[in-house]
């Protein structure tokens, strides 16, 4: 039987969560709980929803000609390694890149014990790893949160080069889009006032309706 996700939001199409248009999956449930997190409504890992990795491949298919990667952000995705490898695989299979954004460092994660974390390693072209630290917040690089999280590149789709922002794009993007149901929502940078970085190792903030 299929083994179900905790999924805290998604968002099929968007340039605000890594480099080109990406389908964007927050995962519910952090056990790391960074002093700051600009996601605490992703703490609890009985909150959202259970999805089957099937209906958001089928989701990512029906957009594939509009998005080049997935982008995992949480919560921590990564404790939902296990149910999270028939994702990783399959979008692998769509072709789509996969960027993945962890509280844990690479190191910690590769000293775990479960085989399914590295698994789940080998299936990602970037990590963007650490944990949230809001006295260093980050004012230069695109994506990271703060100075001390770093990029590891797995594979040869992507170079540092994703990290700036190229002449004329801003460092920040928020989108706010209309839902069916007539709610607004917004994803990306989550602080619009310019004061302060209230981040995560995610770098943003989960799609939460905004009225
Ligand atoms: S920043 Fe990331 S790792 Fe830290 S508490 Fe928030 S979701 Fe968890």
């Amino acid at each position: 039987m299929e083994r179900g996700l905790r999924v805290g939001g998604r968002v099929p199409v968007t340039r605000a969560e890594g480099p080109g248009a990406r389908y964007a999956l927050w995962l519910q449930g952090c056990s790391i709980r960074c002093p700051g997190c600009c996601n605490p409504h992703l703490f609890e890992a009985s909150g959202g929803e259970l999805v089957r990795p099937s209906l958001l491949l089928a989701e990512m298919a029906s957009v594939r000609n509009e998005i080049e990667g997935l982008t995992l952000l949480g919560g921590e995705p990564m404790d939902q390694a296990e149910a999270l490898l028939p994702l990783l695989h399959g979008a692998r299979s769509l072709g789509l890149s996969v960027l993945l954004f962890s509280g844990f460092t690479l190191a910690e994660l590769r000293g775990r014990e479960e085989p399914r974390v590295r698994d789940a390693l080998a299936a990602v072209d970037v990590l963007v790893d650490g944990r949230y630290d809001a006295s260093r917040p980050e004012t230069e690089r695109l994506w990271a949160g703060s100075t001390n999280q770093r990029f590891h590149y797995f594979t040869p789709r992507y170079s540092p080069a994703i990290e700036r922002p190229a002449p004329g794009e801003p460092l920040r993007t928020v989108e706010v889009r209309l839902g069916a149901d007539g709610r607004l929502s917004a994803n990306g940078w989550p602080d619009l006032s310019g004061g302060g970085m209230s981040s995560s190792h995610q770098r943003t903030g989960s799609p939460r309706p905004s009225r």
